[in-house]
């Protein structure tokens, strides 16, 4: 078999170290791809896919990209879960022997980018990592190009929830695991067709090791806080993998990683990814879309920094009364003196990035343009410090006392680079004339290079008396002194001959030969000296890294209080009342996106919950009233007023919720093999499981995706579970159809029946919108059909249906509890429950899913 060219040896000493990416290897201008590597690339970016002698009998299939246009054709690859491998030349072809030397200088995975066109700028990018440790998941979340780590650990008897919670919560484009992970085959599931295109990859289980970890967390953090908390090791194992996969790819030391924030599972209000999704916090639930979700309402944020932290205040709201109450009183202050909040508005507008823009600098991938943004940005700081130096409260004082002027590196930049600099780097154009004197020497002599030559010329002509002696200049000798053969005679010792034509000789000087080599040179050096000098530059502003990073925090703090402060009032929020009880009053509450939507007033309503009398409260109405709405309102109250922001009610006293949970509408789960049923009993048994009387419990007509009597028992019993206080005592708004269940109200303590209220004359109906105590006299679901344009046929014969069915069937009996209620035991002693008892001893609790317990306490209900 015949050899491969060297160039191709080359190429696969290189691919073999980089087994699982696309392969761009620099040729000349372009990145050309190989083999299986240019099939998939000329199928994913319709490029045309052509062949290259590689020594063999057949050409190596071949495609490549200009590689002055190669990013926008990486961030598509990447974006579709690629890997790319970008491999340079790492010397000078020209000064080459033999095959150009080629190394692979940055590997861009969907979780580590940094490049910003690859980012969207209003979300954090995230790499995360899932260990199994002993009796301990850890989960890390890093975030590259701002530099955030965030890390947590759950016991593994807790189950996979928590952990897609989280997984949830981040969304990484990339998440590595150990072994034990593949276990969890509903978190690798929930990766592959969860998480829009992310990638799950399994990782050396050493890379896993509880030394490995500790040493390199030494390493790389001179912090003892950090050392200190990655005692917690499955969290600092998740975290350290994630460092070391970082670092190899790219190819440095993550400089700009300075902090974990290793948080506790209790630190942040419980909003699983039903909570989350259900109450559009972020997207809508259809079309996933912004528009119509929370974030579309809140954020008004001028900076992408901003953009971010707001989104994760709104994901991730306190639990802490202090901290929620410091952000309050930020935002008071801002909403009470309109002129600052505006002044502070218009100084954050047009800051850029500093985030993502000191990762890249310290990545030394920054350009000059870059540089000066950095500069631009960096101008403002004292300015906004300045603005708040008269603020009263704890947040915005610390917030100004926090950022830093570094009016020394802005100077130097702004000295040093052009206002204007070109994209590249290595092509000079960067820097500023009067800044370095070698550089202006160079830059003079290519600028009036020409210059020199012609008063060279003019003073040899003069010298020898040669009148026609003429400078010119080839590719071969260079510039030269040309004398036609007439002249020879007058030629001075001095001029050393180079070449002989018909008609003239030609020399060259000293001066000449020195003026040359200036002039050819200069462009090149130039260039080299340009960055050079860019490159120094970029390291002084890399070693403001913390600085830089501090004050990105402050200017995203600030930039989310000013946008808080801007909606509040904007829609009339008003600033809720924290209490460390368990009360829960709003007064003329208001549903936050569906005020903005509609075209006709929002009609506002009251709430109370509380742990004693009014714990439950369950919801009738027609369809179409607004229960849901009314629900999702009272929870993205609460959810607000704990992120920091005002809330839309004319008053609110609020307890601090430790979580949200959600049972809302029908929702297939087919993909990973789910009716509807069964991810709404899972969901059920989920909140069953994890709410705790401190907790606010949403069910929107829970028990719909079966028959009416097995959907109204299960309705019953999980209300009688939830509002039980040995059980979980949460409050819990129940909205439902059954209003058979509305007789729990005088059967179980804290349970109130409400009713959105509806006028009805003759067959229509009008909305009234206003939630009322007591229950509804019905669902009023043929009327909503006629009013949806039901064909008057279908409409009146459904009537008919219903009135047989009533006068027939009557209304289904609400089962009293029976249960003894001290020591909980059901008893079993008539022949009719027998099967009851046989089935409870088939049980083996033990072995059992929350899922299975559903199903079987589902059974169970339905046999008595
Ligand atoms: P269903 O039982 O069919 O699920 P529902 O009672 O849950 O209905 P919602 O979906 O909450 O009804 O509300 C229906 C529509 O009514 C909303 O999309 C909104 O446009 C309007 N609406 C709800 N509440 C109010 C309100 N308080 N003021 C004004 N409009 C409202």
């Amino acid at each position: 078999m015949a050899e491969y060219t060297p160039m191709m040896k080359q190429y696969f000493e290189i691919k073999k170290q980089y087994p699982d990416t696309i392969l761009m290897f620099r040729l000349g201008d372009f990145y050309e791809m190989f083999f299986d590597d240019a099939k998939t690339a000329s199928n994913e970016l319709e490029l045309v896919l052509t062949g290259r002698d590689c020594g063999q009998e057949e050409r190596a299939p071949m495609c490549g990209v200009p590689y002055h246009a190669a990013d926008s054709y990486i961030a598509k690859l990447v974006s579709r879960g690629y890997k790319v491998a970008v491999c340079e030349q790492t010397e000078d072809p020209a000064l080459a022997k033999g095959i150009v030397k080629r190394d692979v200088t940055r590997v861009i995975t969907p979780g580590t980018v940094i490049e910003s066109t690859m980012l969207d700028e209003s979300k954090n990018n995230y790499l995360g990592c899932i260990c199994v440790k002993g009796e301990k998941i850890g989960v890390g979340f890093a975030d590259v190009s701002t530099g955030k780590v965030s890390a947590s650990e759950f016991a593994l008897k807790g189950g996979s929830k928590d952990v897609i919670n989280e997984l949830g919560k981040f969304m990484p484009k990339e998440v590595l695991i150990n072994s034990e992970v593949l276990k969890l085959t509903d978190v690798t599931d929930y990766i592959k067709y969860k998480l829009d295109n992310a990638t799950c990859e399994l990782s050396d289980d050493e890379k896993f090791d509880e030394h490995f970890a500790q040493d390199l967390l030494k390493k790389h953090f001179d912090d003892e806080q950090i050392i200190a908390a990655s005692q917690n090791k499955a969290a600092a194992c998740a975290v350290a993998a994630m460092l070391d996969y970082l670092s190899a790819v790219q190819k440095n030391d993550l400089q700009n990683i300075r902090k974990i924030d290793f948080y506790a599972e209790d630190s942040f209000m419980n909003l699983d990814i039903s909570a989350l999704r259900n109450l559009e916090i972020t997207e809508t639930l259809r079309s996933r879309e912004k528009r119509g979700s929370l974030l579309w309402v809140l954020d008004k944020a001028k900076t992408s920094m901003g953009k971010r932290m707001l989104r994760s205040w709104i994901e991730r709201p306190l639990l802490n009364i202090g901290g929620i109450t410091k952000r309050h009183n930020a935002v008071k202050e801002l909403t009470d003196s309109p002129l600052l909040c505006d002044d502070i508005i218009s100084l954050l507008d047009g800051c850029q990035d500093l985030e993502r823009l000191i990762t890249r600098i310290s990545y030394s991938n920054a350009n000059a343009r870059e540089l000066r943004a950095l500069s631009f940005t960096l101008k403002r700081m004292p300015e906004i410090k300045e603005k708040l130096s008269p603020c009263k409260c704890d947040l915005l004082k610390s917030t100004g006392a926090g950022i830093k002027p570094l009016e020394s590196l802005t100077e130097l930049i702004d000295k040093a680079i052009v206002d204007e600099p070109p994209l590249t780097v290595r092509e000079g154009g960067m820097i500023q004339e009067g800044f370095n004197a070698e550089l202006d020497e160079l830059r003079d002599i290519v600028k009036n290079g020409k210059g020199y030559l012609a008063d060279i010329q003019l003073r040899e002509q003069e010298r020898t008396g040669i009148k026609k002696l003429k400078i010119g200049y080839n590719r071969v000798f260079g510039y030269y002194i040309e004398v036609s053969n007439s002249f020879k005679e007058l030629v001075p010792d001095d001029y050393i001959r180079k070449q002989t034509l018909v008609n003239c000789e030609r020399y060259i000087t000293q001066e000449l030969k020195e003026l040359e080599s200036k002039v050819l040179g200069a462009q090149e050096r130039i260039a080299g000296l340009e960055y050079e000098i860019f490159d120094k530059i970029r390291e002084k502003a890399a070693e403001n890294l913390n600085d830089i990073q501090q004050n990105a925090n402050c200017v995203a703090t600030l930039d989310v209080l000013c946008s808080f402060a801007k909606t509040a009032t904007a829609n009339n929020y008003v600033c809720p009342e924290m209490n460390a009880g368990t009360e829960i009053v709003i007064k003329e509450g208001r549903h936050p996106v569906v005020e903005k939507m509609i075209d006709y007033p929002f009609v506002p309503n009251d709430t109370v919950l509380d742990n004693t009398e009014n714990l439950c409260a369950i919801i009738t109405g027609p369809n179409m009233a607004g229960k849901s709405t009314y629900m999702r309102q009272v929870a993205l109250i609460c959810l607000m007023a704990q992120a920091g922001s005002f809330v839309p009610a004319q008053s609110a006293r609020l307890c601090i919720v430790d979580g949200i949970f959600t049972r809302i509408g029908a929702s297939d789960d087919l993909a990973s093999g789910s009716s509807t049923f069964m991810v709404e009993m899972s969901e059920v048994a989920d909140i069953l499981k994890t709410a705790t009387s401190k907790s606010l419990i949403i069910f929107d007509e829970i028990g719909r995706g079966t028959s009416t009597y097995d959907g109204m028992s299960i309705a019953q019993a999980v209300l009688e579970y939830a509002a039980d206080k040995r059980k979980i005592g949460a409050k819990t708004l129940f909205a439902t159809h059954y209003h058979e269940l509305t007789e729990l109200e005088s059967k179980i303590p804290g349970v109130k029946n409400y009713n959105i209220a509806v006028k009805k004359r003759g067959d229509n109906i009008t909305f009234l919108r206003r939630i009322i105590p007591g229950c509804a006299d019905g669902s009023y679901g043929v009327e909503v059909a006629k009013l949806a344009g039901v064909p008057n046929t279908v409409v009146e014969r459904a009537k008919v249906i219903l009135k047989d069915i009533v006068s027939l069937s009557g209304r289904p009996i609400i089962f009293e509890d029976k249960s003894n209620s001290d020591d909980d035991q059901l008893s079993f002693a008539n022949g009719e429950t027998d099967a009851v008892r046989e089935k409870l001893e088939s049980i083996d609790i033990n072995t059992l899913t929350p899922i299975e317990s559903m199903q079987i306490l589902y059974e169970l209900i339905s046999m008595i």
